[in-house]
């Protein structure tokens, strides 16, 4: 829904991934999702007094693979405690950075050709897990309140964009991007569903060509069509309030999925409410040149770059196809498209079948490049039919082996054009009355005679090559 006339929407975003370290950013926890409660935590990620911070060196190269992807500089960096209390977050301050982040400046380059810029992507740890009983889910209201600090410490990157967005479908565009190229970097899993990237929205409202308006950020964004539906609604009220001569206050605001609206969490903190200060138990960041040129090395194209090289294999790309794109790159399975194209084999149904029976798999590692160029190939040259190439490809994913081999255990082999032909000279044989009217012209008795030779052959025939008998005889 448009904003009414006049009216425009000024859209930052936060964007928060946790990264993909074996352990958590300053212990040697386990850094998992979904184990039992309280079970990956120690000294330090629990904030006991005497237990002291070391930085994991990984999160440091994730950190900078970002910034690098996002065309961001590198610069030497610090770290803060941001305070405040929370029952989730035990030492009663986050180590965060503030005023020295590591990576600043930058920007994301959109599909639809629009660019926003970045501001910064600094490193953060998490907190931890609560979780409120009651109806509502949230604090208010709950009976009771439980806490995991399994995810106290995780490693995490804030991605600060410009107040560069102006409609909820930009927002959305510019999230699906970003986590598209958190994915490709390595140092994200992109899982938004498991709370791996969660986005904060800050929303304000002006009359076109006024000074920006006052925001509201609402907080915790936990999937795209969450993002989408809560700037909506968050531009939507702030325009009615101020056409109704109201005020909008800055402040924090939390979005309710079921019932589609925004409502006021706090008034907003400013930076001075968290008492920054200089970490004391951990030294100044300054990544090495050779440390930055080994993560720049390490670092493959990007997913705009990946997607137009499928496209330029295809030349003209429908729209069912760009979304097959988008999967094929997210999942990282493009290898078998190039292999089919490098064997001279049909790349539309290799896409189709990479963006479907190879991604529902999830685990492609039974299944080689070569097998698959092998059954397309038998798919696009008719020896199969679609529904077989579909079983042969399942079961090479589900076990491994060579197309060829799958095919002949499961009865899938084409007959010889010899024996097919003996197969309907035999049918039609048995059959004058039918064969006579197809001669006479009654097309539809061609069904007739393929339903007979694949009861015959059980269903090994190609449907094509019994019409094609069929035609040379009448
Ligand atoms: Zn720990």
């Amino acid at each position: 829904m448009a904003l009414p006339e006049g009216w425009e929407m000024v859209v930052g975003l936060e964007v928060h991934t946790e990264l993909r370290t074996a352990t958590k950013m300053f212990c040697g926890c386990a850094n998992v999702f979904g184990a039992e409660a309280n079970t990956n935590v120690c000294p330090v990620c629990l904030g006991l007094p005497g237990s002291l911070p070391v930085l994991n060196e990984r999160a440091v190269s994730m950190a900078m693979a970002i910034g690098m992807a996002l065309h961001a500089t590198i610069a030497p960096s610090t770290f803060h405690r941001k305070n405040y209390f929370y029952p989730d977050m035990p030492k009663d301050f986050q180590i965060s950075q503030y005023d020295l982040p590591i990576n600043s400046g930058g920007y994301l380059d959109l599909p639809d050709g629009s660019r926003v810029r970045i501001e910064r992507a600094h490193l953060e740890e998490d907190t931890g897990k609560s979780t409120h009983l009651g109806v509502s889910g949230r604090i208010h209201g709950a009976d009771r309140s439980l806490v995991d600090y399994n995810r106290s410490g995780v490693p995490l990157v804030e991605i600060v964009s410009g107040p560069d967005i102006r409609s909820a479908a930009q927002a959305r565009l510019y999230a699906s991007e970003l986590r598209a190229v958190l994915i490709a970097t390595g140092a994200s899993d992109g899982r938004m569903e498991e709370g791996s990237m969660r986005i904060d929205a800050n929303v304000s409202v002006r009359r076109s060509g006024e000074p920006f308006g006052t925001r509201c950020e609402i907080k915790n964004l936990n999937s795209l069509r969450s993002l989408h539906r809560a700037i909506e609604f968050e531009a939507q009220r702030q325009v009615k309030l101020i056409e109704s001569g109201g005020v909008v206050r800055q402040e924090t605001r939390h979005w309710d999925e079921t019932v589609g609206a925004t409502s006021t969490m706090r008034v907003k903190e400013e930076a001075e409410d968290y008492r920054y200060f200089r970490e004391p138990d951990l030294v100044d960041l300054a990544p090495s040149a050779a440390w930055q040129q080994r993560v720049a090395d390490a670092l493959g194209p990007m997913p705009a770059e990946r997607r137009a090289a499928v496209v330029a294999l295809l030349g003209e790309v429908s729209d069912a196809q760009r979304d097959a794109i988008d999967v094929v790159i997210d999942l990282g399975l493009e290898r078998f498209v190039h292999a089919t194209h490098a064997a001279g084999g049909d790349v539309a149904v290799a896409l189709a079948r990479v963006a479907n029976e190879l991604a529902a798999a999830g685990d492609v590692s039974k299944l080689t490049e070569d097998a698959f160029v092998a059954t397309v190939a038998m798919e696009a040259g008719g020896q199969l039919s679609a529904t077989q190439a579909k079983t042969i490809l399942a079961d090479l994913l589900a076990s491994g082996g060579e197309p060829r081999a799958v095919a002949a255990a499961r009865g899938f082999e084409q007959l010889s054009a010899d024996s097919l032909g003996g197969i309907v000279s035999a049918l039609i044989d048995a059959n004058p009355d039918e064969w006579s009217r197809f001669r006479d012209g009654d097309d539809k008795l061609a069904q007739f005679f393929i339903g007979l030779v694949m009861r015959e052959t059980k269903g090994r025939a190609n449907g094509k090559a019994v019409i094609a008998e069929l035609h040379a005889r009448r």
